[in-house]
């Protein structure tokens, strides 16, 4: 029986969704594989989230309580799961998958000689106990499912809202303190300032329940005030298309698809966006899908749950009106 690592992704002490919701996937996988799941924390805060990760299944909580960890460029984290890999034996890390912990878990891949699968949408306890994870690859087109068959080590990076956070009433993990020396290498490159995207309060799409995009059909700049008074009334995020971006409409880190971000919210809906395989790729596996658009022939309705032929200048007000009277 070995330890399943789950690296923490974090806003200072609080954990994001997608960390909850790894660890109840982590929670399913122990049970089944006989492990028991600790999580890793890196930097200040981890005393505060303790109950939040132990109620969705942290058994011990590894820490590293230092600003190192988020003062430099990727190397200190790579240090410290080092740390956490030696200290604990394990050989299995649960990671979000996003731009820098995918660099951090290829940097500690070449470190422990291990193998790393991105953006898994699912994982399962294969019959000889390695993980197996489920992807998408060539945009969509085709479903994967593989696992790390060489070296002891396997990291799997998992796609956000791929698991639900299921919050089962765990007890506080068990705190151990790493202990993490840095050589010159980790340190060389110091971040000097930090500044947030945006000043928007709505939810980041890469981990909103909801998501309303628009595409090219909104015509101009001004139809994204129509999608964000839709998502303010249904605490959505709100995404776009490239054909949207492009345009200068909205801001590119909106952009959903193949070169934008990845989504896989409860509920996608989508105005005035023909789904180009390009677009469908960053947000087809939403679970809910609601297309609307004037050409019942567009590609979209081939994917989506809900349909709704119309002119979106049409249909999104009515369902703002209708969603005004239901909330009174
Ligand atoms: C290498 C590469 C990478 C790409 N990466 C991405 C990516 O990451 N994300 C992405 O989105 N695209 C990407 N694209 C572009 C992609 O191929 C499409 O061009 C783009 O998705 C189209 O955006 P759209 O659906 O908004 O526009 P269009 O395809 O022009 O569709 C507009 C839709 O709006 C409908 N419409 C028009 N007026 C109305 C109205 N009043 N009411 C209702 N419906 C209306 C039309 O019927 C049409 O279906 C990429 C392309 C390439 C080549």
């Amino acid at each position: 029986m070995g330890e399943l690592l789950v690296l923490i992704d974090h806003s200072e002490s609080e954990p994001r969704k997608v960390s909850l919701q790894m660890l109840s996937a982590a929670k399913s996988l122990a049970e089944a594989s006989g492990d028991t799941v600790a999580a890793v924390w890196l930097g200040p805060g981890a005393d505060a989230a303790a109950a939040a990760l132990g109620s969705h299944g942290a058994q011990k909580l590894y820490h590293w309580d230092s600003e190192d960890a988020l003062g430099y460029v990727t190397l200190p984290q790579v240090s410290a799961l080092q740390v956490a890999f030696e200290t604990s034996g394990a050989d299995t890390l649960l990671f979000a998958s996003g731009n820098h912990t995918k660099d951090v878990a290829a940097r500690l891949a070449i470190r422990l000689d291990a193998g790393v699968i991105t953006d898994a949408t699912d994982v399962e306890v294969g019959d000889d106990g390695r993980l197996v994870a489920t992807k998408e690859v060539f945009g969509g087109e085709m479903i994967t499912t593989s696992k790390i068959a060489d070296g002891k080590h396997q990291f799997i990076g998992v796609a956000a809202n791929a698991f639900p956070a299921e919050d089962t009433g765990g007890g506080a993990p068990e705190l151990v303190a790493l202990d993490v020396t840095l050589d010159d290498a980790a340190t060389a490159s110091k971040v000097v300032s930090v500044e947030k995207q945006g000043s928007s309060d709505r939810p980041d799409i890469g981990e909103a329940a909801v998501v309303v995009a628009g595409g090219r059909g909104l015509g101009n700049e001004s139809g994204f005030e129509l999608m964000e008074q839709l998502a303010d009334l249904i605490g959505a995020g709100v995404g776009a298309s490239r054909a949207a971006t492009d345009a200068g409409w909205y801001p590119h880190r909106y952009q959903v698809g193949q070169t934008g971000r990845t989504i896989s919210p409860t509920l996608y809906i989508g105005s005035g966006i023909s789904g180009a395989i390009q677009h469908r790729a960053g947000m087809q596996t939403s679970q809910n899908i609601v297309a609307i658009n004037k050409d019942a022939e567009a590609p979209i309705f081939q994917i989506a749950d809900f349909g709704v032929v119309g002119d979106l200048y049409k249909v999104v007000p009515k369902l703002i009106e209708e969603l005004e009277a239901r909330k009174g």
